[in-house]
C-alpha cells in the first residue's frame, strides 16, 4: 500500500500540467517538452514503486521532503509513484514493513532512494534495522533496483558521519574516493543529490525526468546533475561584489558590516558548486548566505572534514584559471588594490604571476613544504 493514499489531494489534469512544466523549471528544459512529462506521468500513475532507505543520518533528508511546501511537484509525485517503505513515514512496523520491503524487492523495478551513510566498521553492525546490517539491507535492495538515487551529503560521499567511528561511506564514493564495495549490483543509473539536507525539488525534478525520458539527466564526475550542481556559489554570490572590494565581515553585531563577504566567517562558497543562490531553501524563502550564515559546501565530497572548523576561514582559495591563492596574500594585496582601483581578481593575478615568475606556486610550495 502506498504510505501517502491518506493524505493524497485530488490531482486535476491543470494540476498535471501545471507540475509536469515546473518540473522542467527545474531541470533547465525546454517547457515545449510539457506535454511529453504530462503523458509519462500520467501513463505512470501509480507506478513505479519506491524504497526509501535509512542509514545512518539524522533523517533530515525525509524531512525535508516532508516539509517541503511547494504543492505542486510534491502533490505530482505522490501521484505518480508508489512510495513503499520509508521507515520515518510509513505507518507499518515490525515484520508487516519488512514483509512489505521484500515483496517490493522481489518484484523489482523500483527506484531505490538511499539516504544516510553506510558504515563498513566492525562488519556493518553500527546501523542493523531488523537485525540486518545496513549495508547487507542497501546491496540487496539495490541489486534489484531499476535506478538508484542517494540524497543528501551522508549517502553520496558519507557526510558527518564518515568523520566519526563507523567507516562510513556514500554508496558510490568515500569523499572523492570512489569505492567498489557495491560493484556487484551491475550497471544502472546512479544519481547523486547531496547538500545537507536534501533539496527537495531536486529529486522531484529527477524521477519525473527519469519517468518522463527513461534516463537520467546529464551528470558532472561525481554523479551529480550539472543542472543542480554545475555552477559555483562565490561566482553568483550577492556578497560577491564585497569580496571584490576586501569588505569582509569580521563582526556580527556591527551594522555597517552586515551583507559584506563572509569569507573570513568561514564561507567555503568558492568550493560549492550548488544552486541554492537561485532555487533558495525553506519553499524559496532565503538560503544560507542570504540568512547570514557561510556556505559549509554540504554540497561537496569533501564536506564535513575538509570544511571544518566550520567558522574559520580557509587558508587558500581556488581561482578559476589561476589556481589556490593564499588567501593572506589577498588580504595585504587588497588595500593597494583597492586603493589604485582594480579588482581584486587582477591582484590576485599578480600575486601568482609573482609566484609563477619565482618558480614557486602555492601548490608546490606545500610541496616542499611537506
Ligand atoms: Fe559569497 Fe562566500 Fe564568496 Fe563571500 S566568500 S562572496 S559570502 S560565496
Amino acid at each position: 500500500m502506498d504510505i501517502f493514499e491518506l493524505r493524497k489531494p485530488q490531482i486535476t489534469r491543470r494540476d498535471f500540467i501545471k507540475a509536469a512544466s515546473a518540473a522542467l523549471v527545474l531541470l533547465g528544459l525546454s517547457q515545449a517538452l510539457t506535454p511529453k512529462v504530462v503523458k509519462a506521468l500520467e501513463k505512470s500513475a501509480g507506478k513505479p514503486a519506491v524504497i526509501w532507505l535509512e542509514g545512518q543520518d539524522c533523517a533530515g533528508c525525509v524531512e525535508s521532503f516532508l516539509n517541503s511546501l511547494e504543492p505542486d511537484a510534491v502533490s505530482i509525485l505522490l501521484d505518480t509513484i508508489s512510495l513503499r517503505y520509508n521507515e520515518t513515514a510509513m505507518a507499518a512496523s515490525g515484520h508487516q514493513a519488512e514483509d512489505a520491503l521484500a515483496k517490493t524487492v522481489e518484484e523489482g523495478g523500483y527506484i531505490l532512494v538511499i539516504e544516510g551513510a553506510i558504515p563498513l566498521a566492525e562488519d556493518g553492525l553500527f546501523c542493523t534495522i531488523g537485525g540486518k546490517p545496513f549495508k547487507d539491507i542497501v546491496h540487496e535492495c539495490a541489486s534489484n533496483a531499476a535506478a538508484i538515487i542517494c540524497v543528501g551529503s551522508c549517502a553520496t560521499y558519507g557526510g558527518i558521519p564518515r568523520s566519526g567511528p563507523t567507516d562510513a561511506v556514500g554508496y558510490l564514493y568515500r569523499g572523492t574516493q570512489k569505492h567498489h564495495y557495491f560493484d556487484d549490483v551491475g550497471e544502472k543509473p546512479v544519481i547523486n543529490l547531496p547538500t545537507c539536507p536534501l533539496h527537495c525539488e531536486r529529486l522531484v525534478a529527477v524521477i519525473i525526468h527519469y519517468l518522463t525520458f527513461s534516463t537520467v539527466p546529464e551528470l558532472d564526475e561525481f554523479q551529480r546533475p550539472l543542472a543542480f550542481y554545475g555552477e559555483n556559489q562565490h561566482e553568483n554570490c550577492e556578497r560577491r561584489g564585497h569580496f571584490d572590494a576586501g569588505r569582509f565581515l569580521t563582526d556580527w553585531g556591527d551594522p555597517e558590516q552586515q551583507g559584506w563577504c563572509l569569507y573570513l566567517k568561514g564561507c567555503k562558497g568558492p568550493w560549492a558548486n550548488q544552486d541554492c543562490w537561485k532555487r533558495l531553501w525553506n519553499n524559496r524563502t532565503n538560503y544560507c548566505i542570504q540568512a547570514n550564515h557561510p556556505c559549509v559546501a554540504c554540497s561537496e565530497p569533501e564536506f564535513y572534514e575538509s570544511v571544518s572548523p566550520m567558522y574559520e576561514r580557509q587558508f587558500d582559495v581556488e581561482f578559476p584559471g589561476i589556481g589556490r591563492v593564499d588567501i593572506d596574500k589577498i588580504m595585504l594585496t587588497i588595500g593597494g588594490a583597492v586603493a589604485a582601483g582594480i579588482g581584486l581578481d587582477m591582484a590576485v593575478s599578480k600575486i601568482t604571476g609573482d609566484w609563477k615568475d619565482n618558480g614557486e606556486t602555492n601548490a608546490n610550495k606545500e610541496g616542499k613544504e611537506s
